[in-house]
């Protein structure tokens, strides 16, 4: 399988906002916010920590530069208050080990134990404040404690694409306050989600996937005029199965989109997209590991039974029609993957995107696991780090996190 990062992407400056390279750092405090939002264990040991890997170059970039460095995240939903099990204590160690330098951590992210040990940084030096969202105030944009962060640097620079949907005091509030840049993942992720699909090298290929038509429906109608071809599975296939005048049994239905997806399905005619749904699924009658399955026909769904993976009919299908694309954006999981018996597809699909030979991007959340569940994830080109975020972006919406930062002379 390879890689593909030989296509020449002509990427123009989509940013338009300062990064981390426009600012002098240099002797100067410098506030990172990045996502350390890692899935932890029971023993608050990290179970992956590529969200942690994916920000090192910003990191290490104001090291060498000679930056004092101070890092800021949430983790988890404390939900305004104290919780240990939600301390980024776990992430310093891993910082600590990824840097090879020592980080110090300040149990509070704003107060005097924070700003004395920010006066005593020297350049080079790394601090991780506390969680963020221990203070009900981050999450209600509130203006008095953005300006409490402010005031332990000299200027801001948001690396946390997974929290760039979100107007929070450490994303939005605290740009009122200092000169602020994008940092180089946030860099690369508008590059990708948004530089990519809007000048693609063609063909450009969507797959959709997931629970519900109405999740995603905002994603197809921005890309329907982009894409050259749209292949929809998942749960959401089924709706627009419905919407043809198919009987679907007892697989998912969303009956007050059943309007809308004949609606995307006339406009994607129009505008000459292919669009490509299953010819075949696994079903079972419960969706439970163990469950009795069968493969067969997306006419033939009977009664009682429910879709719940494509089957490898379609598998064959969406594969050719993956043949020659020359980029892919995928969203969605083709069935409930989490289930063994009902992962084929998705699996499946993750591997024709990888033969494809193409740019491939995938968006986060579920996808991302599938796809290192899969075992593909080294041959993706981008996988963003953000969920809702590369969402969002996909539909063409703009994000408070990026548009608050400053603008680009
Ligand atoms: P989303 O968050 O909308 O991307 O949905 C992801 C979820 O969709 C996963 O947890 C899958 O288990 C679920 N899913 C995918 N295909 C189906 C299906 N055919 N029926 C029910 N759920 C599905």
């Amino acid at each position: 399988m390879a890689k593909r990062n030989d296509i020449a992407v002509d990427i123009k400056d989509i940013l338009g906002k300062l990064t981390i390279e426009d600012l002098q750092i240099k002797g100067k405090r410098v506030f990172i916010r990045a996502d350390f939002n890692v899935p932890l264990d029971d023993n608050m040991v990290i179970t992956d920590d590529s969200r942690i890997r994916s920000t090192l170059p910003t990191i290490n970039y104001a090291i060498d530069e000679g930056a004092k460095v101070i890092l800021a995240s949430h983790l988890g939903r404390p939900k305004g208050k104290v919780e240990p099990r939600f301390s980024l204590a776990p992430v310093v160690k891993r910082l600590q080990r990824l840097l090879n330098k020592e980080v110090l951590f300040v149990s509070d992210c704003v107060g005097p134990q924070a700003e004395n040990i920010v006066s005593k940084m020297k350049e080079g030096d790394v601090v991780l404040l506390e969680n963020l969202r221990f203070h009900p105030e981050e999450e209600k944009n509130d203006e008095a404690f953005a300006k409490s962060l402010a005031a332990l640097a000299d200027f801001f620079v948001n690396d946390a694409f997974g929290a760039a949907h979100r107007s929070h005091a450490s994303t939005v509030g605290i740009t009122k306050f200092l000169p602020s840049a994008a940092g180089f993942l946030m860099k690369k992720e508008i590059e990708y989600l948004k530089g990519v699909i809007e000048n693609p090298v063609r063909p450009l290929v969507a797959i959709l996937g997931g629970a519900k038509v109405s999740g995603k429906i905002g994603v197809l109608e921005n890309l329907a005029n982009k894409v050259d071809k749209v292949i929809v599975g998942g749960g959401m296939a089924f709706t627009f199965l419905k919407a043809l005048g198919q009987e679907i049994g007892d697989s998912l239905v969303e009956t007050e989109m059943i309007d809308l997806a004949k609606s995307i399905m006339e406009k994607l005619r129009r505008s000459n997209v292919k669009f490509y749904l299953p010819v075949d699924c696994v079903i079972a009658q419960t969706i439970e590991a163990g469950a009795e399955t069968k493969i067969v026909t997306t006419q033939e769904i009977p009664r009682a039974w429910r879709a719940l993976d494509i089957g490898p009919a379609s598998v064959k299908l969406f594969s050719e029609a993956l043949q020659n694309a020359k980029t892919v954006i995928w969203n969605g999981p083709m069935g409930v993957f989490e289930i063994d018996a009902f992962s084929r597809g998705t699996f499946a699909i993750a591997h024709a995107v990888t033969d494809a030979y193409a740019l491939s991007i995938v968006g986060g959340g579920d996808t991302d696991y599938a796809v290192h569940k899969a075992g593909v994830s080294d041959s993706i080109t981008f996988i963003s780090t953000g969920g809702g975020a590369s969402l969002q972006l996909l539909e063409g919406k703009n994000l408070p996190g990026i548009s608050a930062l400053t603008d680009k002379k």
